[in-house]
């Protein structure tokens, strides 16, 4: 871990703050400037993946384009991607990365993902044909930062809350269902404060403002955390079962098997009420009420023993394997008759 600096353009402009991190991570071109500017065995910093995001917008107009959705409350601004070739009304698949600013291996498949999307891959290629997808990079941009920066561990966005010293809101809990019930606490001191009210902050509504908007289109929402090897889906706020409960879940079998397949890593799946924990709040739920009956959430390598400091070395087949269940996932939406 070397010590450099690295200028945080937004928000703070003309200050540079002493960022640690790996010698390697900045100023140089050691990932290329085309299509894959990615090394796969490296977590990068917001800024890399802002300017990469911009980059591959820009060279590939056909396929890519950016989408302003808000910004952050430290008012940086909140860019998705949009990833499909344009041709009359598609189905698509919304996927955010990077909620909990420490689980930096989700915002890693997000860029593995669109890495992935620019015709080297047969099978993504169809389903890009028929199919958009919106990927939301980093999700909590103020916090992933925070967390290169400040608190390695950092899980919470960088809100400030009146009448209290501490700092953020888990933007987990932050949705508008079962708001402030279950696993979500009041306290804002705590990793699990749910906020003032149900999208009280800017990144939720962002986001959810963007869903309401396309919600005839969008047919399945992933959400990647990590750590802990699940796919989860709805409920999480109850133990009652949806109404496609059993669809689910041979969807989520199916992923899970498909992940398996590759390296032979175990994931778990099941609801996310009775896989891992209850909880209120969460985005998965929230997009399940508001119709799109196909969301799961992701909880990516590993088990436990590295926990969120997954090292870089476990980055490569870690995407590999979700991606694999990420297309036997579009595969099924594509197949959808309706
Ligand atoms: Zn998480």
């Amino acid at each position: 871990m070397g010590l450099i600096l690295e200028y945080i353009p937004e928000q703070e402009p003309a200050i540079f703050m002493l960022v640690q991190t790996r010698p390697v991570a900045v100023g140089n071109n050691q990932h290329g400037t085309n299509n894959s500017p990615f090394s796969e065995n490296s977590y990068y910093s917001f800024i890399q993946i802002s300017a990469w995001i911009a980059r591959i917008a820009k060279k590939n107009p056909k396929l890519v384009s950016r989408i302003h959705i808000g910004n952050t409350f430290e008012n940086r601004p909140m860019y998705l991607l949009k990833v499909g070739k344009p041709s009359g009304l598609k189905k698509a698949i919304f996927m955010d990365c990077g909620i909990h600013a420490r689980e930096w291996i989700s915002p890693s498949f997000c860029q593995w993902f669109l890495k992935e999307t620019y015709g080297k891959d047969k099978n993504m290629t169809d389903i890009l044909d028929n199919m958009n997808f919106y990927v939301l990079p980093v999700f909590n941009i103020d916090g992933y930062i925070w967390s290169w920066t400040q608190n390695r561990l950092w899980r919470k966005n960088r809100s400030t809350i009146s009448n209290s010293s501490c700092v953020g809101v888990d933007l987990n809990r932050n949705f508008n269902v079962a708001w402030g019930t279950i696993d979500a606490s009041k306290k804002p001191c705590d990793e699990t404060y749910c906020g003032s009210s149900a999208e009280s902050e800017p990144e939720t509504r962002a986001v959810a403002t963007f869903i309401r908007k396309q919600l005839s289109s969008i047919k399945a929402y992933l959400t990647m955390h990590s750590y802990s090897q699940m796919i989860l889906f709805p409920y999480g706020y109850s133990y009652e079962k949806t109404m496609n409960h059993e669809e689910l879940n041979e969807i989520a079998k199916g992923a899970v098997e498909a992940i398996e397949s590759l390296y032979g890593k175990k994931y778990r799946h099941g609801t996310s009420a009775a896989t891992i924990y209850p909880s209120s709040g969460c985005s998965d739920d929230w997009t399940y009420n508001q119709g799109i009956k196909y969301s799961f959430t992701f909880e990516l390598r590993d088990k436990g023993k590295h926990g969120f400091l997954l090292p870089e070395s476990e980055i490569k087949p870690t995407c590999e394997e979700i991606m694999l269940a990420v297309k036997f996932i579009a595969n099924y939406i594509l197949n959808l008759t309706d």
